[in-house]
Formats: C-alpha cells, structure tokens, sequence
C-alpha cells in the first residue's frame, strides 16, 4: 500500500491576513495543491487553548491578542486572525504527538518562529513550535526535543521562550536564520552539523521548520537554489528517520510569486518537501516491515511504556520536576544475593526486617529514606536504590541545606530506562512527609 503524509489540516487553519505575507491563507493552498497530487491523508485535530497558549506566553499577552489590545504578528486586531491561530498551533501540537508514534507526520503551518514570550512580530503570532515541546516535554519518555528551524529568518521568537521558560537543557534550538550563511556551501556544512549534534544528543524528536524562503529567488531569502533546497529536505529527513528519530515538520516562510501574482513558486518548494518525507518515510518503512518493531509502522499498536503504569511515572515526572530534584546515584543489585542460605520467604523476611531497621535509624538522622513494600512475597528478584537531591531543606536540615532523599524499592522488570524506573517509585512517595520544610521554602 503506497503510504501517504499524515497532514493535519482544518480550513480553520487559514485566514485571509490582509499584509505582504501569504503565510495566513497558505494552509489551504499547500493542502489543496496536495490532495491535487494525491501526498496526503488528513488528520482532524481540534485547536488548542487559550490555558495551554499561556503556558508558554504571558498570559496577559494571550489575552490582549484575543480581545484586540495588542495587534498580531500580521500587524492588525483582525479578530478571525487570531482565532485562526488555535488551529495553526494545534495543528503543529497534535501533529507532533502524531509524529511520536507514526514516525513522521506534518502540520502545513507558519507564523511561529518570531512569537517571542510576550511579544510578535514578522508575521508570527503565537509559538506553535514551542507549544508542541512544552506539550511534549510533559511525556514521561521525552527527555530532550530538537528544534531544525530552516527559516532563512532568525527563530528569536522561540530563543525567547526557551530562555524565559528555562528550556535550555531539555530543547536544541537550531536557527539557520540565526547564522551568517553566506552561500549553498556554508548552508550544508551548517545542516550537517547541526544534525550530527542533534543525533549526538539523542534527541527524542526533531520539530522541522522547512522554509521555502531560504530559496536564493526569494524577495526576503536565501542562498539555496531549486536543487539545494531540494537536497536540504532530502538531508533531513533521510538523517534522522533513518535513525529513527521522529519528525514533525511545517512549513515557515516563502514570498516569491509568479507572473500573474500567485504563490506557485512556493507551492513548488512545500510540493518538493512533501515528496522527500514521503519518498524517505516509504523507504523507512520497507525496511521495516521486515522487523518486528512497531515503530514507522501504519498500525495503531500501543507504545511499550503504556503498558506499564503510565499514570504513576507521569505522577513521579511532575514530582520530579516541582521539587527541582536531581539524581545523584542509582543502584541495583540482585535481591538474594549476600544472603544466608534459607527459603525465599525466610531470606525475604530478614531483608523487611533489615529495611524497616535502616528506615528507623535514618529518619532519627534526620535523612529522608523511603522503602516502599513490595505487595508480593516472596521479595521480586532485584532491589533498586536511587539518591535524590532537591534545593529545598529537610526538616532537620539547615536552610541552606539540600533535601535528600533515598527511596528503595523491588521490581522483576529491568526493561524500562531508569528515569522510568525512578519517575516510578517516585510516584508512590509521600514527599511532604520526608522534607517537611519543603512548602516553606518553595518559591
Ligand atoms: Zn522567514
């Protein structure tokens, strides 16, 4: 079966701006010219919220957008242009929670780049790329996102966001836009940088900006002839789905027009994109079929990790995240080992008696150390032990202090990372109870 581009568009999408850019009405258009030469099946999605615009905006400043107090990055307070915003962002949102599982998916979108946290300008209103990292850094399995904005513009709008949000270590912010690429050749050495720091890093996904302004006929571009711009998008996705790193891309800038005034020069350019995922994600997915790997495959199989208990290491994450904790050591051994002979169970009961004697002796010293019982007996085969660090006090410890916080635990499984493995236990530890001085000194 020919495999065809996930593209999640809504009529919503698009909206007559009324300025030099055609970025407000290009979603349609792409989509049109799309479904034209059959790349496409559509995804519905529905647009995102004004609550989940403000996680990454000042909320002041989302509100004075809607209402018409401040103009939007087309420079007028059209409200139908910033209504069509929640679906340009959602878009760009539910794709890339899509591309998680897909592989690959696209969001014909523009007009995010320059949206800085309480600010826009060129055309770019809200930041529907780093509402999708905000919305995807929420899941357990993603540590670290990669952003390839290949825009021939500056992506300070998000540089921004990622400072005034502290995003730093978990977002690679690249901006081709952002570098003095003077010529086709600079151009690529950069790419090819960018994506083997990407790889280097493991990103978990790359969110693809690819602009049709880097294009050299354009007003507002670029260095990069038909071919070049071509070879760029070939680059991209064939670097990164060949190693399995998923991609949800867009579409940014592009200002050339025809003779008779219409955006087919650009329509080209997202055409020619479109093609290369397509061509890469089809080649991806032959080599595939042949493993028993879920992953760029069309199936709605459920990703490893929602068999375990999602919920509990979500829980842990956001606990993890609040207290501003840090992991210092993590330890496993095998249960039974440097044990006396005896029956698992008899074995089993020395073990509970020696952790309940080790969680007395350090609660007088005054330490945070939590055991959680394992609900079988006898004891599962291997003891976990993680150290964790916070900025906040315990209860007895000085104000300048650091909590800490040892959690011991029992599992059978050794399948999950071990960020999973202590978002996990994590989960099921009463935190207040062990730093009591936390909520004092939580700011
Ligand atoms: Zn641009």
């Amino acid at each position: 079966m020919k495999h065809l581009l996930r593209t999640f568009y809504d009529d919503r999408m698009s909206c007559p701006s009324g300025g030099y850019s055609p970025s407000g009405e290009k979603p349609t258009s792409v989509y049109e010219d799309w479904v034209q030469h059959r790349l496409v099946k559509r995804v519905v999605f529905d647009p995102i919220s004004i609550e989940e615009l403000q996680m990454v905006h000042d909320p002041q400043y989302v509100l004075d957008v809607f209402s018409g107090e401040v103009s939007n990055g087309h420079g007028n307070t059209d409200a139908a242009v910033a209504e069509s915003t929640r679906w340009t962002v959602g878009s760009m949102v539910a794709a890339a929670e899509d591309a998680l599982e897909s592989g690959m998916a696209c969001s014909p979108s523009s007009g995010f780049h320059h949206a800085g946290f309480a600010s826009n300008h060129g055309f770019c209103t809200f930041n529907g790329l780093m509402v999708a990292a905000n919305r995807l850094l929420q899941r357990v399995e993603i540590n670290n996102i990669g952003i390839l904005d290949c825009d021939w513009h500056a992506g300070d709008g998000t540089d921004d966001i990622i400072r005034e949000m502290g995003l730093q270590d978990s977002i690679l912010h690249f901006s081709s836009g952002a570098q003095r690429l003077a010529n086709s050749r600079r151009y690529f050495v950069w790419l090819d940088d960018v994506i083997k720091v990407m790889r280097e890093a493991r990103v978990d996904i790359v969110l693809y900006q690819a602009g049709a302004d880097a294009h050299r006929d354009d007003p507002l571009g670029g260095v990069l002839d038909d071919a070049e711009l071509s070879e760029r998008d070939r680059v991209v996705f064939d670097q990164f789905l060949t190693q399995r790193v998923p991609i949800v891309w867009n579409l940014a800038g592009g200002y050339q027009r025809d003779a008779e005034g219409s955006i087919s020069p650009v329509l080209d350019i997202h055409r020619t994109t479109a093609l290369h995922a397509l061509a890469v994600l089809q080649e991806q997915q032959a080599i595939r079929r042949a493993s028993p790997q879920s992953f760029f495959q069309d199936d709605d199989s459920t990703h490893p990790l929602e068999q375990v208990n999602l919920k509990s290491i979500q829980k842990g994450k956001d606990f993890f995240k609040s207290r501003k904790l840090s992991l210092s050591r993590f330890g496993l051994e095998k249960t039974y080992d440097h044990h006396l002979e005896g029956s698992p169970e008899s074995i089993s009961h020395c073990i509970m008696v020696d952790f309940e004697r080790r969680k007395k002796q350090s609660a007088c010293k005054g330490t945070g150390f939590t055991f959680i019982r394992p609900g079988v007996f006898p004891l599962p085969r291997y003891c976990f032990k993680a150290t964790l660090e916070s900025p906040y006090p315990t209860s007895s410890g000085a104000p300048d202090d650091f909590s800490r916080l040892q959690i011991c635990w029992f599992g059978d499984v050794l399948g999950q990372s071990i960020d999973e493995m202590v978002f996990l236990a994590l989960g099921k530890v009463d935190w207040n109870a062990t730093a009591t001085n936390y909520d004092r000194y939580y700011v």
